[in-house]
Formats: C-alpha cells, structure tokens, sequence
C-alpha cells in the first residue's frame, strides 16, 4: 500500500478552477459550517479533485459526508428553504437549494454478492469510501472540514499517477466486481492521453476469466457506451472507439462489433446535428455493432423494437430491387425512423439510396397546400391529402416545378377524373 501523501490547498485556490456559480459556493459554505460544528467529515471526492490537479476546470462537485446526511439537511434545508427531491439505495441525495440542485453523497461500502450485479452499500469512514472506488486518478478527496481541512489526502499513490498518466485500478479484482469500470478506464485513458498500468491489464484478465463482462446487464452495458458521446467530446470519439476495437472490448461484453470507419464519424456529425438526445445515442450504440438479434439485445433494445428494426431492413433490403422506381423508394424510406436511416448510411450497399433520400428526396413536398384545394372546392379531408401526395409523386418524378404547375395538375384531377 502507497505511503499517505497529505497536500494543502487553500479552499479559494480549490474554487478558482470550479466552475459553478457563487450562489452554490455559498451553500457548500453552509453545509461545511453545519458539518464542521458537529465534527463530522465533509469532502470533495474523485473527479474534481483529479481535475484540480490536471489543471482542467472542475464541472460538478459531489459533496461526501462521513455519516448520516439526514441530520444535518433537516436543518439546512429548513434554514435556507430547500427541499430533498431524492434519496436512492446508495446513500446519495439530491437537494434542491436556491433553485439548485446538488447531489450529496455518503462515505460508504460496497458489497458484490455476484459479479458485475449492482453493490448493496453501508455508510462507512474515509478509508473504505476512497477503496470502493474505480481507479487511483479517482479516489483523492479534498477536505472541507478537520481533520483534513483545505487539504488534499492521497491514500493510494493517485497524485503519482496522475503526474505519469497512469490508469490503475485499486485492486485486480476490481473489474469483476463492476465490469463498467473497464469501460470507465477506456474514457480517462482518452480524455486525458493517459496510458494504462499492468494492473489494468492484469484486472481486465481476471474479469474476463470469470466472464465477468459477459454477465453485465444490457442496460448497465449500453448506459456505460453511451457515456461516450454523452460525457466525451465528440472530436474524442474515433480515437475511443479505436481503442475498444484495438483491445477487443465489445468482444469481451458480447458484442460483434463492426468495421467502424473514420469516415462513419462524418454520418455521426450530420445525425448529432438533427437527431434528439435518446435517438442520436441509440444510432451511435448501434453504429458500434453488426444490425443482428444478439447484439440488439446484448446492447438492451427491447422485442418490441428488435422486431420493427428485423421489418426496417427487410423492407431496405426489398427496396434494393426496385431502387429505380423513386415513388416507392420514397414511400418505404419514409416509413423507417430517421435515426435508423442514419444507421443504414453506414452500410455500403445502401448508402447511395439513403443519402439520397435524405438529402433530397424527403424534403420534396407540395408548394400549395389544403387551403389552395379548399378553395377549388375541395372539402373532404381524405380527399386533400390524396391529391396532395398525388403532387408530391409527381415532383418527385421532376414534372411538376411551380405552384401554378401544381393548381393546374390539382385543377385537372378535381375536374376532369372524377
Ligand atoms: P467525470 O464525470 O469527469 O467522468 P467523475 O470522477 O466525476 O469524472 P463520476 O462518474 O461522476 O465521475 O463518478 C464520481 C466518482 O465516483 C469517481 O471519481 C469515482 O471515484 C467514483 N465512481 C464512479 N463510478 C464508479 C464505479 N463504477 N466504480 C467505482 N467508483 C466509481
């Protein structure tokens, strides 16, 4: 075990390199009083601290208390007016205070019953809540309160690491117990050009031993991918997803993964751009993998969904015989949710026919409208939009290129075919 290294580090030099606002500082001042005044440890724990020493500016700051959270919040949020909005089985809180919200976490244990299942905890000192943790890099703290007041304490040679660029966990057991932290390790080895140690090596082995990996639950696996694009930037990416393929990851958890090709990052601009949130990270999880039944349910997609994406490609793969004809393609591509359309962009043999859809094909609609029709005399509803779809066939076939060509081809099917 490394020596204990204890650096001071004035709170105002601490808060420089955070950036929140004033008004959280002061509540952190306020918990520290109350905290202090009933000798209880308060500290910063993991990622601040890292960042703090990497020079990097410090994004959020989880508070960690060496006991029960509940006696001191009762007082503080009746001082100051904030109510809890969160308790979860791992001794975490959510406090919302002066229309903030902070987490506030518990100094605790963890206990694997299996390997990769989810911990059961109990509240604990310092010491087992800086060993429960993922990798050296990750389980320095920083003391608000005595003992270690405005001091940074290293208990397992992280401040060294950092200063070498050195990803290690804590123990070789470690990614048996949580198979996520290899994943984990993959992005601060990314973000931070950080090199792994041996020990990670050697805990990758053993988890993979045990099939560890194997055992991790779809939703745990997939929420962990999606980190990558979700706590990365996305100029990281191709580099993370070239370190997955050069240690084989996906492999260990299960997956077949696919070629994924730098030019596929450009797919990934384009839909980032358009798609929302969720839908954008299910193309990415996807863009990982080959399009089959074990992967989709390996990476958490549901029957339901598994089934409709098995109905997508069959259609795509049919429409392959008839791509000349455009009104049909058109009318199969859009019926398949664009972030799958996006997905079938980075297949080969569709390519061609999807970009052409969404680069041009999708935004040909009419240039008149119902109103235009209502006033020919058009009542029926039904009516209107057969007519309209019927323009929209014909634009997509390039004969019809202005409104007044539009009215006339609308005015000749109201009045001369029926
Ligand atoms: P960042 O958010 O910049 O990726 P962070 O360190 O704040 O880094 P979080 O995921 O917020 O990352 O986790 C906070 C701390 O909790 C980590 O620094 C680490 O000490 C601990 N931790 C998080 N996930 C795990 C895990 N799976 N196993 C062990 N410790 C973990």
């Amino acid at each position: 075990m490394p020596d204990e290294k204890i650096v001071s580090i004035p709170w105002d030099e601490f808060v420089s390199k955070v950036c929140l606002r004033q008004e959280i500082l002061s509540l952190f001042e306020v918990l520290r009083k109350e905290a202090e005044s009933r000798g209880l440890f308060l500290y910063v724990a993991g990622g601040p601290v890292r960042d703090f020493l990497l020079g990097r500016e410090i994004m959020d700051v989880d508070l960690v208390l060496v006991g029960d959270w509940e006696i001191i919040l009762d007082r503080v949020l009746s001082k100051l007016g904030g109510r809890l909005l969160m308790r979860s089985q791992f001794l975490t809180y959510k406090v919302q205070l002066g229309g903030e919200t902070i987490d506030l976490a518990t100094a605790r244990k963890e206990y694997y019953s299996q390997p990769a299942v989810l911990p059961q905890v109990a509240r604990a000192g310092l010491e087992d809540d800086i060993w429960r943790r993922d990798f050296t890099i990750n389980a320095l703290i920083y003391g608000l309160t005595s003992p270690y007041r405005e001091k940074i304490v290293d208990k397992v040679g992280g401040i060294e690491d950092i200063k070498k660029g050195i990803i290690r966990p804590l123990h070789e057991k470690s990614f048996i117990d949580d198979p996520t932290r290899i994943l984990r390790g993959l992005r601060y080895k990314v973000r931070f050009a950080f090199n792994f140690g041996e020990e990670f090596f050697r805990a990758l082995k053993l988890a993979e031993e045990v099939s560890s990996p194997l055992s991790l639950s779809p939703t745990r696996l997939s929420q962990e991918l999606v980190n990558f694009v979700k706590k990365e930037p996305f100029h990281l990416l191709y580099h993370l997803i070239s370190e997955l393929k050069m240690f084989e990851i996906l492999k260990k958890f299960g997956l077949k993964e696919r070629n994924f090709e730098e030019d596929d990052l450009i797919v990934l601009a384009r839909a980032r751009g358009e798609l929302g949130e969720k839908e954008f990270q299910k193309l990415f999880l996807l863009s990982l993998v080959e399009l089959n039944e074990q992967n989709l349910a390996r990476l958490g997609f549901g029957n339901e969904e598994r089934s409709q994406i098995e109905k997508y490609l069959k259609k795509i793969e049919e429409g392959l015989y008839y791509r000349d004809d455009i009104l049909k393609t058109v009318e199969t591509l859009e019926r398949i949710p664009l972030f799958f359309l996006y997905r079938l962009l980075l297949e080969a043999r569709f390519r061609e026919m999807v970009r052409e859809y969404l680069e041009k094909w999708r935004y040909v609609k009419p240039l008149i409208g119902g109103y235009d029709l209502k006033a020919l005399g058009v009542t029926d509803g039904k009516r209107i939009g057969e007519i309209l779809r019927e323009i929209r066939r014909m634009k997509l076939l390039g004969k019809l290129n202005s409104p007044s060509e539009e009215l006339d081809f609308a005015k000749n099917l109201i009045f001369f075919r029926n």
